[in-house]
């Protein structure tokens, strides 16, 4: 299996051979197809195994180009700034060829800076869940309903960081026939409910 088999565009497959990426790992062959369907999925996967591009690529697939409608269309959540800020990064390189927009919502940054890059209309936001919590409350107008793919990225560090309350919260603000997508190294037992309440007949992949 190559990238060029999974039915990519020619602008993300650009970015991924730009980026240096000559094939696939076993988690992208299987999420990237499944993804692109409009498929939920929890995937068991560790840093280390591409699991970042897994989530981005099919996403970039998904979303086309940028919408100048309001709202982002996608919402990835990282337990950690420097995680959503590394994310962030990747997201830029592989959407380089692409016209659409990103913006990361983490704290230690400002708010007001954070303002203006949601003022320019961003169709992917990176965030930490406590930082876009702050802007929801802050933002009159701010909505999630928007947002067709979500993404759950190191869950397990999520939950242990005591996010739960606030996930469950964003979860509820997300739009009806989204697609959720989790992606943990473990499975404890609360995170297993949160994802049974959240997702529908979401595939299983396990690497
Ligand atoms: P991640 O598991 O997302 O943290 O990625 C681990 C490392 O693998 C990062 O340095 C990625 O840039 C790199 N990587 C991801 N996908 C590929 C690929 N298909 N080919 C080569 N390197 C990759």
């Amino acid at each position: 299996g190559s990238f060029e088999t999974l039915g990519l565009s020619v602008a993300v497959l650009k970015g991924i051979r730009r980026k240096g990426y000559q094939l696939p790992t076993p988690i992208q062959r299987k999420a990237i197809p499944l993804m692109m369907q409009g498929q939920d999925l929890v995937a068991m996967a560790r840093t280390g195994s591409g699991k970042t591009a897994a989530f981005v690529i099919p996403i970039l697939e998904r979303l086309g180009g940028h919408s100048t409608r309001a709202g982002a269309r996608a919402l990835i959540l990282s337990p950690t700034r420097e995680l959503a800020l590394q994310t962030h990064k990747v997201v830029g390189e592989l959407a380089r060829f692409t016209d659409l927009r990103r913006a990361a919502l983490v704290g230690g940054d400002s708010m007001e800076a954070q303002f203006a890059e949601l003022a320019a209309n961003p169709d992917i936001i990176i965030a930490t869940p406590g930082r876009l919590m702050h802007h929801l409350q802050e933002v009159t107008g701010m909505t999630l309903r928007t947002v067709q793919v979500c993404v759950f990225d190191e869950a397990d560090r999520l939950f242990e960081l005591g996010f739960a309350e606030q996930l469950k919260s964003i979860l509820q603000r997300l739009g009806e026939g989204r697609q959720t997508l989790l992606l943990s190294a473990t499975m404890p037992q609360g995170l297993a409910e949160f994802a049974r309440a959240g997702m529908k007949d979401a595939a299983f992949v396990r690497l």
